[in-house]
Protein backbone atom coordinates (compact mmCIF):
# COMPACT_ATOMS: atom_id res chain seq x y z
CA UNK A 1 0.00 0.00 0.00
CA UNK A 2 1.14 3.32 -0.79
CA UNK A 3 2.46 5.37 1.87
CA UNK A 4 1.22 8.61 0.70
CA UNK A 5 -2.61 9.37 0.14
CA UNK A 6 -3.10 11.90 -2.46
CA UNK A 7 -6.66 13.57 -4.06
CA UNK A 8 -6.97 14.26 -7.19
CA UNK A 9 -8.21 18.47 -8.09
CA UNK A 10 -12.02 16.92 -8.55
CA UNK A 11 -12.02 15.53 -5.02
CA UNK A 12 -10.85 18.17 -3.13
CA UNK A 13 -13.86 20.09 -1.30
CA UNK A 14 -15.77 23.09 -3.09
CA UNK A 15 -16.70 24.65 0.63
CA UNK A 16 -15.46 25.20 3.77
CA UNK A 17 -17.84 23.67 6.64
CA UNK A 18 -19.42 25.49 9.52
CA UNK A 19 -19.53 23.27 12.87
CA UNK A 20 -22.16 26.10 14.10
CA UNK A 21 -24.83 24.39 12.39
CA UNK A 22 -24.38 21.36 13.84
CA UNK A 23 -23.98 22.27 17.72
CA UNK A 24 -26.17 21.48 20.03
CA UNK A 25 -25.72 24.20 22.09
CA UNK A 26 -25.66 27.68 20.81
CA UNK A 27 -22.10 29.59 20.78
CA UNK A 28 -21.90 32.91 23.22
CA UNK A 29 -22.06 36.19 21.39
CA UNK A 30 -19.06 38.28 21.53
CA UNK A 31 -19.65 41.28 23.87
CA UNK A 32 -18.82 45.00 22.77
CA UNK A 33 -15.62 46.55 24.50
CA UNK A 34 -17.26 49.58 26.18
CA UNK A 35 -21.00 48.35 26.55
CA UNK A 36 -20.56 44.58 27.02
CA UNK A 37 -23.94 44.46 25.34
CA UNK A 38 -24.00 41.86 22.41
CA UNK A 39 -21.74 42.64 19.25
CA UNK A 40 -23.45 43.84 16.24
CA UNK A 41 -22.19 42.80 12.79
CA UNK A 42 -21.92 46.51 11.93
CA UNK A 43 -19.79 47.13 15.08
CA UNK A 44 -16.69 45.44 13.49
CA UNK A 45 -17.07 46.93 9.83
CA UNK A 46 -14.64 49.35 10.90
CA UNK A 47 -12.17 46.46 11.08
CA UNK A 48 -13.13 43.50 8.57
CA UNK A 49 -15.12 43.50 5.68
CA UNK A 50 -18.42 42.29 5.33
CA UNK A 51 -17.79 38.95 4.28
CA UNK A 52 -15.95 37.64 6.67
CA UNK A 53 -17.99 39.35 9.37
CA UNK A 54 -21.34 37.30 7.66
CA UNK A 55 -19.03 34.26 7.80
CA UNK A 56 -18.46 35.36 11.69
CA UNK A 57 -21.96 34.86 12.75
CA UNK A 58 -23.09 32.95 10.18
CA UNK A 59 -25.27 29.24 10.77
CA UNK A 60 -25.27 27.38 7.14
CA UNK A 61 -23.12 24.54 7.66
CA UNK A 62 -21.83 24.77 4.26
CA UNK A 63 -19.79 27.88 2.56
CA UNK A 64 -18.78 27.55 -1.33
CA UNK A 65 -15.50 28.26 -1.45
CA UNK A 66 -14.55 31.11 -4.07
CA UNK A 67 -13.52 29.80 -7.59
CA UNK A 68 -10.31 32.92 -7.37
CA UNK A 69 -10.07 31.14 -4.37
CA UNK A 70 -9.81 28.05 -5.07
CA UNK A 71 -7.44 28.76 -7.58
CA UNK A 72 -4.85 29.98 -4.98
CA UNK A 73 -5.57 26.58 -2.99
CA UNK A 74 -4.42 24.49 -6.33
CA UNK A 75 -0.69 25.88 -5.73
CA UNK A 76 -0.21 23.37 -2.83
CA UNK A 77 -3.74 21.68 -2.34
CA UNK A 78 -4.70 19.19 -1.54
CA UNK A 79 -1.96 18.51 0.38
CA UNK A 80 -0.75 14.72 1.00
CA UNK A 81 -1.95 12.22 3.34
CA UNK A 82 1.03 10.35 4.75
CA UNK A 83 0.47 7.12 6.91
CA UNK A 84 3.91 7.02 8.97
CA UNK A 85 4.82 3.37 8.84
CA UNK A 86 8.24 4.23 9.56
CA UNK A 87 7.50 6.10 12.95
CA UNK A 88 4.84 3.16 13.44
CA UNK A 89 8.20 0.20 13.35
CA UNK A 90 10.05 2.59 15.70
CA UNK A 91 7.45 2.52 18.22
CA UNK A 92 6.39 -1.07 18.06
CA UNK A 93 2.57 0.16 18.05
CA UNK A 94 -0.19 -1.59 16.76
CA UNK A 95 -1.77 1.88 15.80
CA UNK A 96 -1.72 2.92 12.25
CA UNK A 97 -0.54 6.63 12.35
CA UNK A 98 -1.35 8.83 9.27
CA UNK A 99 -0.29 12.68 8.95
CA UNK A 100 -1.72 15.28 6.97
CA UNK A 101 1.17 17.63 6.01
CA UNK A 102 0.11 21.39 5.56
CA UNK A 103 3.79 22.40 5.08
CA UNK A 104 3.48 21.91 1.31
CA UNK A 105 1.92 25.66 1.10
CA UNK A 106 3.76 27.43 -0.11
CA UNK A 107 4.51 29.30 3.09
CA UNK A 108 5.41 26.28 4.88
CA UNK A 109 1.76 26.35 7.14
CA UNK A 110 -1.68 25.71 6.78
CA UNK A 111 -1.95 29.13 7.93
CA UNK A 112 -2.06 30.12 4.15
CA UNK A 113 -5.35 28.51 3.54
CA UNK A 114 -7.01 31.70 5.81
CA UNK A 115 -4.57 33.76 4.56
CA UNK A 116 -5.51 33.90 0.70
CA UNK A 117 -9.82 33.58 1.67
CA UNK A 118 -9.00 36.86 3.26
CA UNK A 119 -7.24 38.47 1.05
CA UNK A 120 -9.37 37.84 -1.99
CA UNK A 121 -12.25 38.95 0.36
CA UNK A 122 -10.73 42.56 1.33
CA UNK A 123 -9.91 42.77 -2.24
CA UNK A 124 -13.65 42.46 -3.50
CA UNK A 125 -14.89 45.02 -1.31
CA UNK A 126 -12.19 47.56 -1.77
CA UNK A 127 -9.50 47.34 1.34
CA UNK A 128 -6.26 48.37 -0.02
CA UNK A 129 -4.41 47.23 2.41
CA UNK A 130 -4.31 44.99 5.04
CA UNK A 131 -2.90 45.51 8.62
CA UNK A 132 -1.80 42.27 11.18
CA UNK A 133 -0.06 40.92 14.16
CA UNK A 134 2.78 37.92 13.85
CA UNK A 135 4.75 36.06 16.93
CA UNK A 136 7.14 33.47 15.47
CA UNK A 137 6.04 35.16 11.82
CA UNK A 138 4.00 32.28 10.13
CA UNK A 139 0.89 34.05 9.80
CA UNK A 140 2.78 37.58 8.56
CA UNK A 141 4.23 35.45 5.53
CA UNK A 142 1.05 33.95 5.07
CA UNK A 143 -0.80 37.00 5.26
CA UNK A 144 2.29 38.50 3.00
CA UNK A 145 2.46 36.23 0.31
CA UNK A 146 -1.74 36.52 0.20
CA UNK A 147 -2.13 40.32 -0.09
CA UNK A 148 0.73 40.11 -3.02
CA UNK A 149 -1.35 37.25 -4.83
CA UNK A 150 -4.57 39.40 -4.32
CA UNK A 151 -3.09 43.05 -5.04
CA UNK A 152 -2.74 44.44 -1.41
CA UNK A 153 -0.53 46.21 0.65
CA UNK A 154 0.60 44.40 3.67
CA UNK A 155 1.71 46.00 6.99
CA UNK A 156 2.46 43.51 9.81
CA UNK A 157 3.62 44.27 13.31
CA UNK A 158 6.10 41.58 14.60
CA UNK A 159 6.52 41.05 18.18
CA UNK A 160 10.22 42.11 18.68
CA UNK A 161 11.58 38.55 20.12
CA UNK A 162 10.61 36.97 17.28
CA UNK A 163 11.53 40.20 15.00
CA UNK A 164 15.05 39.87 16.20
CA UNK A 165 15.86 35.80 16.90
CA UNK A 166 13.74 34.83 13.57
CA UNK A 167 15.26 37.07 10.87
CA UNK A 168 14.46 34.51 7.84
CA UNK A 169 10.65 35.08 8.55
CA UNK A 170 11.50 38.68 8.43
CA UNK A 171 12.99 38.55 4.72
CA UNK A 172 10.48 36.20 3.84
CA UNK A 173 7.68 38.68 4.33
CA UNK A 174 9.58 41.57 2.57
CA UNK A 175 10.62 39.18 -0.36
CA UNK A 176 6.71 39.14 -0.85
CA UNK A 177 6.22 42.83 -0.59
CA UNK A 178 5.35 43.30 2.99
CA UNK A 179 6.69 46.03 5.74
CA UNK A 180 7.49 45.05 8.90
CA UNK A 181 7.27 46.81 12.72
CA UNK A 182 8.94 44.97 15.40
CA UNK A 183 6.17 45.61 18.00
CA UNK A 184 6.20 47.09 20.42
CA UNK A 185 6.88 50.19 18.19
CA UNK A 186 6.65 54.12 18.40
CA UNK A 187 3.99 53.49 14.96
CA UNK A 188 1.02 53.72 17.05
CA UNK A 189 -0.41 55.45 20.45
CA UNK A 190 -0.49 52.33 22.26
CA UNK A 191 3.08 51.03 21.21
CA UNK A 192 4.43 54.04 22.59
CA UNK A 193 2.39 53.62 25.62
CA UNK A 194 4.41 50.24 26.24
CA UNK A 195 7.60 51.61 25.34
CA UNK A 196 7.44 54.76 27.62
CA UNK A 197 6.91 52.28 30.73
CA UNK A 198 9.42 49.85 29.54
CA UNK A 199 11.70 50.72 26.73
CA UNK A 200 13.08 46.88 27.01
CA UNK A 201 9.78 45.28 26.41
CA UNK A 202 9.94 42.39 24.43
CA UNK A 203 6.37 42.14 22.75
CA UNK A 204 3.58 39.74 22.99
CA UNK A 205 1.11 38.58 20.31
CA UNK A 206 -1.72 40.77 22.52
CA UNK A 207 0.77 43.90 22.19
CA UNK A 208 0.99 43.67 18.41
CA UNK A 209 -2.42 42.82 18.06
CA UNK A 210 -3.53 46.15 19.68
CA UNK A 211 -1.41 48.18 17.42
CA UNK A 212 -2.21 46.47 14.36
CA UNK A 213 -6.30 47.05 15.21
CA UNK A 214 -5.35 50.80 16.29
CA UNK A 215 -3.72 51.49 12.43
CA UNK A 216 -6.30 49.54 10.80
CA UNK A 217 -9.57 51.26 12.97
CA UNK A 218 -7.83 54.96 11.93
CA UNK A 219 -7.33 54.21 8.21
CA UNK A 220 -9.97 53.78 5.99
CA UNK A 221 -8.13 52.48 3.38
CA UNK A 222 -6.78 49.52 5.87
CA UNK A 223 -8.62 46.33 7.47
CA UNK A 224 -7.81 44.43 10.45
CA UNK A 225 -6.81 40.35 9.60
CA UNK A 226 -6.52 38.13 12.44
CA UNK A 227 -4.89 34.24 11.90
CA UNK A 228 -6.34 32.34 14.39
CA UNK A 229 -8.80 32.76 17.13
CA UNK A 230 -12.16 33.68 15.29
CA UNK A 231 -15.07 31.71 13.91
CA UNK A 232 -14.20 32.89 10.25
CA UNK A 233 -10.84 32.01 10.49
CA UNK A 234 -11.33 28.10 11.82
CA UNK A 235 -13.85 27.81 8.75
CA UNK A 236 -11.09 28.48 6.22
CA UNK A 237 -9.35 25.67 7.96
CA UNK A 238 -11.84 23.04 7.57
CA UNK A 239 -10.62 22.54 4.39
CA UNK A 240 -7.88 20.02 6.11
CA UNK A 241 -10.33 18.09 7.69
CA UNK A 242 -12.36 17.59 5.04
CA UNK A 243 -9.50 16.42 2.32
CA UNK A 244 -8.50 14.09 5.24
CA UNK A 245 -11.78 12.30 5.52
CA UNK A 246 -11.46 11.24 1.51
CA UNK A 247 -8.05 10.12 1.95
CA UNK A 248 -8.70 7.74 5.56
CA UNK A 249 -11.44 6.24 3.13
CA UNK A 250 -8.99 6.25 -0.16
CA UNK A 251 -6.90 4.25 2.60
CA UNK A 252 -9.42 2.35 3.30
CA UNK A 253 -9.80 3.72 7.28
CA UNK A 254 -13.28 3.79 8.02
CA UNK A 255 -13.24 6.11 10.90
CA UNK A 256 -10.01 7.50 13.34
CA UNK A 257 -9.90 6.57 16.91
CA UNK A 258 -8.12 9.39 17.99
CA UNK A 259 -8.03 12.84 16.10
CA UNK A 260 -5.27 15.38 17.32
CA UNK A 261 -3.72 18.82 16.52
CA UNK A 262 -1.90 21.20 18.31
CA UNK A 263 -3.23 24.50 19.63
CA UNK A 264 -2.45 27.82 19.91
CA UNK A 265 -5.49 29.97 19.07
CA UNK A 266 -7.26 26.73 17.69
CA UNK A 267 -7.07 26.90 13.79
CA UNK A 268 -5.10 23.99 12.65
CA UNK A 269 -6.63 22.03 15.32
CA UNK A 270 -10.32 23.22 14.20
CA UNK A 271 -9.26 22.58 10.74
CA UNK A 272 -8.40 18.99 10.95
CA UNK A 273 -10.78 18.37 13.33
CA UNK A 274 -13.91 20.02 13.07
CA UNK A 275 -15.20 17.93 10.33
CA UNK A 276 -14.70 14.66 12.86
CA UNK A 277 -16.38 16.37 15.99
CA UNK A 278 -19.42 16.34 13.51
CA UNK A 279 -19.19 13.06 13.15
CA UNK A 280 -18.54 12.64 17.22
CA UNK A 281 -22.12 14.82 17.75
CA UNK A 282 -23.81 12.05 15.59
CA UNK A 283 -22.64 9.29 17.50
CA UNK A 284 -19.23 8.36 16.32
CA UNK A 285 -16.91 7.49 18.89
CA UNK A 286 -13.43 9.99 18.55
CA UNK A 287 -11.30 11.01 20.63
CA UNK A 288 -10.33 14.30 19.64
CA UNK A 289 -6.75 15.73 21.59
CA UNK A 290 -5.78 19.62 21.50
CA UNK A 291 -2.09 19.47 22.48
CA UNK A 292 -0.57 22.22 24.07
CA UNK A 293 2.76 23.60 25.87
CA UNK A 294 2.87 23.06 29.23
CA UNK A 295 4.34 26.60 29.74
CA UNK A 296 1.25 27.99 28.04
CA UNK A 297 -1.60 26.12 29.04
CA UNK A 298 -5.18 28.04 28.16
CA UNK A 299 -6.79 25.02 27.60
CA UNK A 300 -5.60 22.79 30.64
CA UNK A 301 -5.25 25.54 33.06
CA UNK A 302 -6.80 28.97 31.87
CA UNK A 303 -10.21 30.04 33.19
CA UNK A 304 -13.27 30.24 30.70
CA UNK A 305 -14.85 33.34 31.11
CA UNK A 306 -15.39 36.74 28.83
CA UNK A 307 -11.84 38.38 27.66
CA UNK A 308 -10.08 40.31 25.33
CA UNK A 309 -8.47 39.09 22.34
CA UNK A 310 -5.23 41.87 22.74
CA UNK A 311 -3.25 43.21 25.82
CA UNK A 312 -4.87 47.09 25.43
CA UNK A 313 -8.66 45.58 25.96
CA UNK A 314 -9.79 47.01 22.47
CA UNK A 315 -10.84 44.04 21.12
CA UNK A 316 -14.89 42.47 21.76
CA UNK A 317 -14.82 40.58 24.77
CA UNK A 318 -15.17 36.91 23.44
CA UNK A 319 -15.98 33.96 26.10
CA UNK A 320 -13.13 31.56 25.82
CA UNK A 321 -10.24 29.57 27.96
CA UNK A 322 -8.00 32.29 28.76
CA UNK A 323 -5.00 32.79 31.19
CA UNK A 324 -5.76 36.51 31.28
CA UNK A 325 -5.37 39.03 28.48
CA UNK A 326 -2.30 40.54 30.55
CA UNK A 327 -0.32 36.63 30.40
CA UNK A 328 2.92 37.40 29.04
CA UNK A 329 3.99 33.56 28.25
CA UNK A 330 7.54 32.59 28.07
CA UNK A 331 9.82 32.83 25.46
CA UNK A 332 9.61 29.22 24.52
CA UNK A 333 10.47 28.10 20.61
CA UNK A 334 6.78 27.34 19.69
CA UNK A 335 5.89 30.59 19.07
CA UNK A 336 3.17 29.99 17.48
CA UNK A 337 1.55 28.30 20.89
CA UNK A 338 2.22 31.39 22.88
CA UNK A 339 -1.21 33.24 23.45
CA UNK A 340 -3.29 33.96 26.09
CA UNK A 341 -6.74 32.56 24.91
CA UNK A 342 -8.15 30.14 22.52
CA UNK A 343 -10.73 30.03 19.89
CA UNK A 344 -14.55 30.23 21.20
CA UNK A 345 -15.43 27.58 19.18
CA UNK A 346 -12.93 24.86 20.80
CA UNK A 347 -13.96 26.59 23.71
CA UNK A 348 -17.39 25.64 23.79
CA UNK A 349 -16.55 21.96 22.38
CA UNK A 350 -14.25 21.51 25.26
CA UNK A 351 -16.84 22.81 27.33
CA UNK A 352 -18.88 20.34 26.55
CA UNK A 353 -16.19 17.47 26.28
CA UNK A 354 -16.86 16.83 22.85
CA UNK A 355 -12.41 17.29 22.65
CA UNK A 356 -10.47 17.31 25.14
CA UNK A 357 -6.76 19.02 25.67
CA UNK A 358 -3.22 18.14 27.29
CA UNK A 359 -0.38 19.98 28.52
CA UNK A 360 3.00 18.44 26.88
CA UNK A 361 6.57 20.25 28.36
CA UNK A 362 9.03 21.38 25.81
CA UNK A 363 12.06 19.00 25.79
CA UNK A 364 9.47 15.51 25.64
CA UNK A 365 8.28 17.45 22.52
CA UNK A 366 11.57 18.37 20.66
CA UNK A 367 12.29 14.44 21.74
CA UNK A 368 9.48 13.31 20.07
CA UNK A 369 10.11 15.67 17.11
CA UNK A 370 13.38 14.29 16.66
CA UNK A 371 12.58 10.81 16.80
CA UNK A 372 9.64 12.12 13.66
CA UNK A 373 12.54 13.79 11.87
CA UNK A 374 14.61 10.90 11.79
CA UNK A 375 12.23 8.22 10.86
CA UNK A 376 9.68 10.56 8.85
CA UNK A 377 12.25 12.63 7.11
CA UNK A 378 10.08 16.00 8.07
CA UNK A 379 11.33 18.24 10.92
CA UNK A 380 8.03 19.44 12.23
CA UNK A 381 7.48 23.22 13.38
CA UNK A 382 8.05 23.02 17.33
CA UNK A 383 4.13 23.75 17.20
CA UNK A 384 3.24 20.84 15.28
CA UNK A 385 5.75 18.81 17.09
CA UNK A 386 3.50 18.87 20.30
CA UNK A 387 0.80 17.27 18.12
CA UNK A 388 3.29 14.39 17.27
CA UNK A 389 4.20 13.78 20.91
CA UNK A 390 0.89 13.72 21.72
CA UNK A 391 0.18 11.31 18.71
CA UNK A 392 3.56 9.37 20.22
CA UNK A 393 1.80 9.30 23.95
CA UNK A 394 -1.19 7.69 21.92
CA UNK A 395 0.61 5.33 20.11
CA UNK A 396 2.63 3.69 22.99
CA UNK A 397 -1.01 3.67 25.20
CA UNK A 398 -2.53 1.52 22.21
CA UNK A 399 0.72 -0.53 22.14
CA UNK A 400 0.19 -1.13 26.16
CA UNK A 401 -3.00 -1.67 25.63
CA UNK A 402 -2.35 -3.70 22.11
CA UNK A 403 -5.09 -2.16 20.50
CA UNK A 404 -5.00 -1.61 16.72
CA UNK A 405 -6.17 2.11 16.71
CA UNK A 406 -6.28 4.48 14.02
CA UNK A 407 -4.70 7.97 14.86
CA UNK A 408 -4.58 10.92 12.61
CA UNK A 409 -2.53 14.34 13.37
CA UNK A 410 -2.09 17.72 12.13
CA UNK A 411 1.52 18.34 11.08
CA UNK A 412 0.29 22.09 10.70
CA UNK A 413 4.37 23.24 8.92
CA UNK A 414 7.66 22.42 8.69
CA UNK A 415 10.45 23.27 11.18
CA UNK A 416 13.38 24.52 8.58
CA UNK A 417 13.15 28.11 9.55
CA UNK A 418 13.12 27.17 13.48
CA UNK A 419 16.02 24.93 13.03
CA UNK A 420 17.63 27.20 15.97
CA UNK A 421 15.64 25.70 18.71
CA UNK A 422 16.63 22.27 17.33
CA UNK A 423 20.03 23.56 17.61
CA UNK A 424 19.07 24.83 21.30
CA UNK A 425 17.82 21.17 22.20
CA UNK A 426 20.45 19.38 20.65
CA UNK A 427 23.57 20.95 22.51
CA UNK A 428 21.21 20.76 25.92
CA UNK A 429 20.17 24.65 25.74
CA UNK A 430 16.00 23.66 26.23
CA UNK A 431 14.77 23.32 29.65
CA UNK A 432 11.24 22.92 31.15
CA UNK A 433 9.93 25.43 31.89
CA UNK A 434 7.31 25.83 34.66
CA UNK A 435 3.40 25.39 34.46
CA UNK A 436 1.64 28.63 34.25
CA UNK A 437 -1.54 28.98 36.46
CA UNK A 438 -4.39 31.37 35.06
CA UNK A 439 -4.10 34.68 36.35
C1 LIG B 1 0.55 29.50 13.92
C2 LIG B 1 0.83 28.08 13.94
C3 LIG B 1 0.23 27.23 14.89
C4 LIG B 1 -0.67 27.72 15.99
O1 LIG B 1 -1.82 28.38 15.59
P1 LIG B 1 -3.25 27.69 15.57
O2 LIG B 1 -4.18 28.77 15.21
O3 LIG B 1 -3.50 27.13 16.95
O4 LIG B 1 -3.19 26.62 14.56
C5 LIG B 1 0.50 25.88 14.82
N1 LIG B 1 1.34 25.37 13.89
C6 LIG B 1 1.95 26.15 12.97
C7 LIG B 1 2.87 25.54 11.98
C8 LIG B 1 1.71 27.53 12.97
O5 LIG B 1 2.30 28.31 12.06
Amino acid sequence: MSKKIVLTEAQIPRSYYNIVADLPFPPSPPLHPATREPLKPEDLAPIFPMALIEQEVSGQAEIPIPEPVMETYLLYRPTPLIRATVLEKALGTPARIYYKYEGVSPVGSHKANTALAQAYYNKMEGTKRLVTETGAGQWGTALSFACHKFGLECLVYMVKVSFHQKPYRKVMMQTYGATIHASPSETTEFGKKILSQDPDNPGSLGIAISEAIEVAANDPASKYSLGSVLNHVLLHQTVIGQETKEQLKLAGEKQPDVVIGCHGGGSNFAGLAFPFVRDKINGTDIDIIAAEPVSCPTLTRGKLDYDFGDTAGMTPLIRMYTLGHEFMPPSIHAGGLRYHGAAPLVSLLLENNLIRAEALPQLEVFQGAVLFAQTEGIIPAPESAHAVQMTIREALKAKEEGKEKVIVFNLSGHGLLDLSAYDDFLNNRLKDENAAAAS
